[in-house]
């Protein structure tokens, strides 16, 4: 038998396996002694709210810190690992609900971080910023409205130049508004939609590929809805749509730059957006309750998408719709 046969008659049967591990475990044993680690799963999913949700509303664009419950962002469980060391962004919407979940998760992984929001959302956005510091990274805040394309201009400028250049933006702001009739939206709601949510990328996009290198990378946000519009949400879900396909265009025409793009596609979570006129009461008292998982996502669940649409480890990854709908159908 040669030492061929031998070791291939060993691996079939183990015994020589068994052997050769008893010999090395203790050298093993003494080099591999795994340190204690914290359980991976955040213990608060099993305690998320589930419907039935009080009814509330408030006047649009809504606070988070007056919802009730109110959403968890991640502000006590969110722990980065550096994914996103010395990397510079721009959030839009970054002062609540999911963008405040990214700007958290980005600021705990390295990143510095500058947030766009309306003035009339200042005391959220300053909870914001405070998170933001209190990770040891730079926050800016850039107030102002994103349906007017010289802003979107002076927003990417500033941001870069607050924070020194500018590698990661993320298009996240939205306006939704539920109308439960065509005839019930007019010209200025549409319009408004489509320049908050089709616009406003648009503008913001063009602005901060001029000033990203190889690396950089464009994060947008669409939903379920893009492939699966609600009867209520015509104008709103059309632009997730819009956005979906924006990214998967954006891709393509970028990577010879080295530039990527990818969206996150958000099912039902629970943030300003649903309370300030986003849902009719009826879904939001039953919010979340279609879904497999039958209760809305929070925040925190969504954030590890948005670390991961960017991470430059994931330097394959673009054009790539990265879904989080507690189970239900993801768009195209
Ligand atoms: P949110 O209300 O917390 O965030 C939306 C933000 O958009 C606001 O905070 C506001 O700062 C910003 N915004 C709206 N109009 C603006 C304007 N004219 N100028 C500047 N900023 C403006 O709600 P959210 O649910 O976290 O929304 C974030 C994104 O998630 C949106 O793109 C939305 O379409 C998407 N999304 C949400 C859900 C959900 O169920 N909450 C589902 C799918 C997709
Ligand atoms: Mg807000």
């Amino acid at each position: 038998m040669t030492d061929t046969d031998a070791s291939r008659r060993n691996f079939v049967t183990g015994a020589g396996v068994v052997a050769a591990a008893a010999a090395v475990a203790p050298v093993l044993a003494q080099a591999q002694t795994p340190k204690p680690v914290e359980a991976a799963t955040t213990p608060a999913a099993a305690a998320y709210p589930k419907p039935p949700f009080q009814a509330q509303s408030q006047p649009w664009p809504g606070l988070a810190s007056k919802m009730n419950p109110r959403p968890d962002h991640g502000e006590q469980s969110y722990k980065g690992s550096g994914r996103l060391a010395g990397k510079r962004a721009l959030i839009t919407g970054g002062d609540s609900g999911i963008g405040r979940a990214a700007a958290i998760a980005y600021a705990r992984e390295g990143a510095d971080v500058a947030i766009n929001y309306l003035p009339a959302e200042e005391p959220d956005a300053r909870e914001v910023v405070a998170l933001i510091r209190a990770a040891g990274r730079k926050a800016v805040a850039i107030p102002g409205d994103l349906r007017d394309e010289a802003f979107c201009q002076k927003l990417v400028a500033r941001a870069a130049q607050e924070l020194g250049g500018l590698d990661i933006l993320v298009n996240n702001a939205a306006r939704q508004q539920t109308k439960p009739a065509i005839g019930d939206i007019s010209s200025a709601d549409f319009d408004a939609t489509m320049k908050t949510n089709v616009y406003a990328p648009f503008w913001l996009t063009k602005a901060a590929v001029a000033r990203m290198g190889a690396g950089g990378v464009i994060v947008n946000t669409s939903s379920e809805q893009a492939g699966d519009p609600s009867a209520d949400l015509v104008d709103y879900a059309l632009t997730r749509a819009a956005v979906l396909n924006f990214t998967k265009s954006m891709a393509k025409q970028l990577a010879p730059k080295g530039i990527r793009v990818n969206a996150v596609a958000p099912g039902p979570f629970w943030t300003p957006l649903q309370v300030s006129g986003g849902a009719t009461m009826e879904k939001l008292q039953s919010f979340g309750s279609t879904a497999p998982l039958a209760r809305p996502g929070q925040p925190a669940e969504i954030a590890g998408l948005y670390v991961a649409a960017a991470d430059p480890l994931l330097s394959y990854s673009t054009g790539q719709i990265f879904g989080s709908t507690g189970g239900n159908g993801q768009p195209a």
